[in-house]
């Protein structure tokens, strides 16, 4: 079987993704590019219950290399985003709430905390609303995204991309918090205190040291 680590790894990142509440039962997807194949979580499957098997293994045109699952309905989206961002590696799509509920009312989320700024990279922008399970989710993300590791899909919910599932994780992640805060702050009704374009690059410029 082919990259049997690498799906383990798609199965994680996708239990993860309901355990901080960014998807519910079978909702979301999950992709990683690996030279000129693509691991997919299968469409319409519970992940607590997925075993690497279920994961399906398709070449950048969609035709299935390895597996017996069908591929998430959002595979023509999800082959858009890797074909047009080479630099992608890693792709999660989630309902996440916070994000919803901002799609509804904002056409960006700004940039708040320097915690978004080390995690999502940039501001993030609403792309229009499209139907799902429709390539025109991956067009919108790739005309949508800035240096942002995210775009909000209007009505639906996200698109999260990286060099790797940890990566993509984090921002959807860091994403969901920020939109969480932007979302009391609106609120209150009162002015909302935004990253500067200054503060936004010195938060970015490399210094010091986190982690271990
Ligand atoms: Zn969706």
């Amino acid at each position: 079987m082919l990259y049997e680590k690498q799906r383990q790894d798609l199965i994680d990142t996708a239990r993860k993704m309901e355990q901080y509440g960014l998807i519910r039962m079978s909702g979301g997807n999950v992709a990683l590019r690996i030279d000129d194949k693509v691991l997919v979580t299968p469409t319409a499957m519970a992940y607590d219950t997925m075993v690497i098997e279920d994961i399906v293994v398709v070449d950048l045109e969609g035709r299935t290399v390895e597996g017996k699952r069908r591929p998430t309905s959002d595979l023509k989206a999800i082959l858009y985003i890797l074909n047009h961002k080479p630099e992608v590696k890693a792709i999660i799509h989630t309902h996440q709430p916070k994000a919803v509920a901002l799609s509804l009312i904002c056409d960006k989320l700004p940039l708040i905390s320097t915690t978004m700024v080390d995690e999502v990279k940039d501001e993030v922008n609403v792309a229009p609303f499209t139907i799902s399970s429709d390539e025109g989710m991956g067009v919108q993300t790739v005309e949508y995204a800035t240096k942002a590791l995210c775009v909000i899909l209007k009505n639906h919910g996200i698109m999260a991309f990286g060099k790797d599932l940890e990566q993509a994780l984090s921002a959807a992640i860091y994403l969901e918090e920020s939109c969480d805060i932007y979302l009391s702050a609106l609120a209150t009704n009162r002015q909302i205190s935004v990253l500067t374009k200054e503060q936004a690059e010195a938060e970015d410029a490399p210094r010091g040291y986190y982690g271990q």
